[in-house]
C-alpha cells in the first residue's frame, strides 16, 4: 500500500512526522513517499500543486496532508498562493466527500469553552460536500458593476452552483454515514433565501425515500450555527454544502476545545481519500515544536479504517490517543492545570509508546 505523505508548510512537517512515526510503529508494509506541497511546493517547483507532487497524489492509495499556508504569500496571485494546492488536490482527485469528526474525549470536557453538561460525550460528523457551490462557481471574478445603486464601481462576484446530481452524490454518502451511527441525519441550507438550496433540500428529500430508516430533518444555517452552541448534543450527522460546511465544521471543532485535536477524510467515490487534521499551517506557532499532533495522528487512524481497510490498526491508534489523554499529557492548546504539558515530539512519541 503506498501512501502519499504531504507534510506542507507551518507546522505542517513537525505533526506529520509524529503520525509517521506512529505509522511506521504499527508494524505494516506500507510504502510512504513524500512530496512538497503549498508554500514547500511553490519553492522547490514554482507552483503550490507541482506536477510531479500531483502525479504521486493520483498514484497513491491514500494521502497523508498537513497544512498549507503561510502569510509570506499573501502577496502572491491567487494561483500561486498554497492554498490552491489542496483546492487543486480535491478537484483533480474529485474528493467530494468531506467527514470532519467533532468528538469530545471526556478527558478535555474542561478545554472546551461551553459548560461541560452541554458538551461532555459530544460526538457528531459533520459531512461536507467539497467540490462544489460557491468555491468553484463559475462565473467569478472582479468587474465594474453593470447595474444597480453602485453601477460603475469595482465590484467582486461569486456564483453558488449545485446541481442535482451532485447532491444526490452527497446525499448517498450522509445517508450512508447515518445508517452507521444513530440514523438521524440533518440537511442544513439557507433554503428561504437560495434557489441552490431550494434545490439542495428538494434533493435531499427525494433521496430520503431510499434511506427510510434514517430521520431526515432540515435546518437553516444561521439557526444551525446557534444550535451548535445551544444544543449541540442534538446533533447526530450533519450533511451540508461547501461553505456553510466550512463555517460550521470548524465551529464544531472549537466545542471539542482546540482544532489541534480533530482529524478529517476527503473521500472519492471509491473511498481513496486525503486525510488531514482540520486546522491549518499554524504560522505562529511553526517551528515551536508546540503544535498538538493529534489531529494528524488521528487522521492517520482515519485513513486506515476508510481507505486502507485496516480497522483494527485504526482502532489501535485511537485507544493509543485515548490512553496518552488519561495518562494527563497536554499539549499546550488542550493544556489545563493539573495536566502535564508537552511538546510536539513528546505528544508522538507517548502515542507511539502507547501503541
Ligand atoms: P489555523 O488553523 O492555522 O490556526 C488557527 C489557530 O489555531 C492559531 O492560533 C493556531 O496556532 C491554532 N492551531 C491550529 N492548529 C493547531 C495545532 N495542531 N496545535 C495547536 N494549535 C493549533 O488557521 P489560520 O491561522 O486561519 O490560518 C493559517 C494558515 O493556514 C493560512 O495560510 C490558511 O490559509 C491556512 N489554512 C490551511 C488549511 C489547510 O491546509 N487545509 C486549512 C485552514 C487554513
Amino acid at each position: 500500500m503506498k501512501i502519499a505523505v504531504l507534510p506542507g508548510d507551518g507546522i505542517g512537517p513537525e505533526i506529520v512526522a509524529e503520525a509517521v512515526n506512529v505509522l511506521n510503529a504499527l508494524g505494516e508494509s506500507f510504502t510512504l513517499e513524500e512530496a512538497p506541497v503549498g508554500g514547500a511546493g511553490y519553492e522547490a517547483q514554482g507552483h503550490p500543486l507541482p506536477d510531479s507532487t500531483l502525479a504521486l497524489a493520483k498514484a497513491a492509495d491514500a494521502i497523508l496532508f498537513g497544512a498549507v499556508g503561510d502569510w509570506k504569500y499573501d502577496s502572491l496571485e491567487r494561483a500561486l498562493r498554497p492554498e490552491q494546492a489542496i483546492l487543486g488536490l480535491r478537484k483533480h482527485l474529485q474528493l467530494f466527500a468531506n467527514f470532519r469528526p467533532a468528538i469530545l474525549y471526556k478527558e478535555l470536557a474542561g478545554a472546551s469553552s461551553l459548560k461541560p453538561e452541554i458538551v461532555s460525550g459530544l460526538d457528531i460528523l459533520i459531512v461536507r460536500e467539497l467540490n462544489g457551490d460557491i468555491y468553484f462557481g463559475q462565473p467569478r471574478g472582479v468587474r465594474e458593476a453593470p447595474d444597480g445603486p453602485f453601477a460603475g464601481a469595482r465590484e467582486g462576484f461569486d456564483t453558488m452552483r449545485y446541481s442535482v446530481p451532485e447532491v444526490q452524490r452527497i446525499a448517498h454518502v450522509a445517508f450512508q454515514a447515518a445508517q452507521k451511527r444513530s440514523r438521524k441525519l440533518t440537511s442544513v441550507d439557507k433554503s428561504n433565501v437560495l434557489e441552490t438550496s431550494q434545490l439542495w433540500r428538494d434533493t435531499m428529500i427525494d433521496v430520503s425515500k431510499q434511506y427510510p430508516d434514517v430521520e431526515l430533518s432540515h435546518m437553516y444555517v444561521d439557526n444551525a450555527a446557534m444550535q451548535l452552541v445551544k444544543a449541540p448534543k442534538s446533533f447526530d450527522v450533519v450533511v451540508t454544502g461547501n461553505m456553510f460546511g466550512d463555517i460550521l465544521s470548524d465551529q464544531a471543532a472549537m466545542l471539542t476545545g482546540s482544532i489541534g485535536m480533530l482529524p478529517s477524510a476527503s473521500l472519492d467515490k471509491a473511498n481513496k481519500g486525503l486525510y488531514e487534521p482540520s486546522h491549518g499551517s499554524a504560522p505562529d506557532i511553526a517551528g515551536k515544536g508546540i503544535a498538538n499532533p493529534l489531529a494528524t495522528i488521528l487522521s492517520a487512524a482515519m485513513m486506515l479504517r476508510y481507505s486502507l481497510g485496516k480497522t483494527e490498526q485504526a482502532d489501535r491508534i485511537e485507544t493509543a490517543v485515548k490512553k496518552v489523554l488519561a495518562q494527563g499529557l497536554r499539549t499546550p492548546d488542550i493544556w489545563e492545570a493539573g495536566t502535564q504539558k508537552v511538546g510536539t515530539r513528546e505528544m508522538g512519541a507517548a502515542v507511539v509508546a502507547a501503541l
